[in-house]
């Protein structure tokens, strides 16, 4: 073992002895850092500096409790969580999840990829994670409204436009943030518009916000298969995943000429040879909150499945998993490889388990990871907390432009940094050696805090 290996395996070694039972945060920590290690290698300052041990650290976890009243009077204690990460580049950055999986080795996680994914845009935000083991599922909006004015009484003491900005992610979309932003309002009597992100268009939201994390996934994956002079147009690609990420990845594929025959929610999935056809799923999950074995009704040709793991079995060339954490495992890597898979785009975050990727990258799939594929999300997050500072809103055709610039950047320079610490066309390593740098160098410049 090398000196920088040893270096790696000691720091994980701490997070087990720490908090032995957080696999999802260990498992994110492990893929990051032995990543870094043919770049540490080369640039011993980082260990001087003590980054590693001082990184896997969140500056702070807040959490709190979360009391709310049912529209039957039922009352009820849920968990709220803010793990502010990094605040070396700017102020801590990243979504909100209301689900009921939530706990705090999977906010951790989700904390730890975004100081990443978000030094990857190259715009000034730091990293953050939070949200509640709240489950929105079958609640009526007055039930969401109370859970997210308990949920912010709290929270507003611990945020604001220059110290954490937080946004959606699972369970939270323009209903959530809306009204957690009212109470913001409330409670602090001011319009700071920049303490959230995914606003209403009419009350300081950004123009393809809500696109941009599909949209963005397809400019990656687009300038990827570009690089090795492979057209996207004609091909096969299965998605999972029908909320956000996966509607707008959909939309942007299509319009790309690629065929999308799949598309998925937590009970199944859809298979449609004729193509997904966008604007039904949009209507299930957007306006109607349905689920997805609805689409059949207006489909008759398309099929329902309940075992949505069987629909990794479809053969595609490009697939794209936008549902959620670990959702393709070693099994269904192999049968995408055998099936013909060429390329993995990840919508979701760290939707491939560890074994997974490393299976697609020893078998020549090109792989581009989530905290790259995935960060046009955030990205158009920091436009528009930049459009709430300037007190203007830039027409779509603005933001779309710098979302695709922004995308193409993060493929160059981890495409480059890739080829530069020898793991050539490695998009994981690319990525996490072109952000670990990013912070770390700054971390440095701002001393030991
Ligand atoms: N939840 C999204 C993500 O995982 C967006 C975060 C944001 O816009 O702050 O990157």
């Amino acid at each position: 073992m090398t000196e920088m290996q040893q270096y790696v395996e000691d720091v994980l070694a701490i997070i087990q002895r720490r908090d032995p039972e957080q696999t999802e945060f260990q498992n994110a920590a492990r893929e990051v850092l032995t990543s870094l290690v043919p770049m540490l290698e080369k640039e011993p300052k980082y260990k001087q500096h003590h980054i590693l041990e001082r990184i896997i650290e969140p500056e702070r976890v807040i959490i709190f409790r979360v009391p709310w009243e049912d529209d039957n009077g039922v009352f009820h204690v849920n968990r709220g969580y803010r793990v502010q990460a990094n605040s070396a580049i700017g102020p801590y950055k990243g979504g909100l999840r209301f689900h009921k999986s939530v706990n705090l080795s999977i906010l951790k996680f989700l904390a730890f990829e975004q100081i990443f994914k978000n030094a990857l845009t190259g715009l000034p935000i730091g990293g953050g994670k939070g949200g509640s083991d709240f489950d929105p599922k079958g609640k009526s909006d007055r039930e969401v409204m109370h859970f997210c004015q308990s949920f912010m009484t709290e929270l507003c003491r611990h945020i604001g436009p220059n110290i954490d900005v937080p946004a959606g992610d699972i369970g939270v979309g323009a209903r959530e943030i809306g009204f957690l932003y009212g109470q913001y309002k409330r409670i602090q009597d001011a319009f700071d518009a920049g303490v959230l992100t995914g606003k209403g268009i009419d009350y300081g939201g950004s123009f393809a916000r809500t696109e941009a994390t599909g949209y963005g996934l397809l400019y990656f994956v687009k300038d990827m298969l570009d690089n090795k002079n492979i057209d996207i147009k004609g091909k096969t690609v299965i998605v999972s995943g029908s909320g956000n990420v996966a509607i707008y990845a959909i939309e942007k594929a299509q319009a790309l000429g690629a065929k999308v025959v799949t598309c998925s929610d937590s009970s199944g999935y859809i298979y449609d040879a004729n193509g997904i056809d966008v604007a039904t799923v949009k209507d299930i999950k957007e306006v109607r909150r349905g689920r997805i074995k609805e689409y059949i009704e207006t489909h008759p040709d398309a099929e329902y499945h309940e075992n949505s793991r069987d629909m990794w079995k479809i053969p595609a060339f490009i697939a794209l998993p936008c549902a959620t954490q670990g959702e393709i495992d070693l099994e269904s890597a192999k049968i995408l490889v055998q099936n013909g898979v060429k390329a993995i785009g990840e919508g979701a975050n760290m939707p491939s388990t560890l074994d997974a990727m490393a299976y697609f990258q020893e078998h020549g799939v090109l792989f581009a990871p989530a905290k790259a594929a995935n960060a046009g999300g955030v990205a158009v997050s920091a436009l528009e907390m930049a459009q709430n500072s300037e007190r203007l809103s830039w027409p779509f055709e603005k933001v779309d432009a710098t979302l695709k610039d922004i995308m193409r950047n993060i493929f160059e320079e981890s495409r480059d940094n890739a080829a530069k610490y020898g793991v050539p066309d490695n998009y994981v390593a690319g990525a996490n050696i072109t952000a670990f740098m990013k912070v770390a160098d700054v971390m440095i410049e701002q001393g030991l805090v």
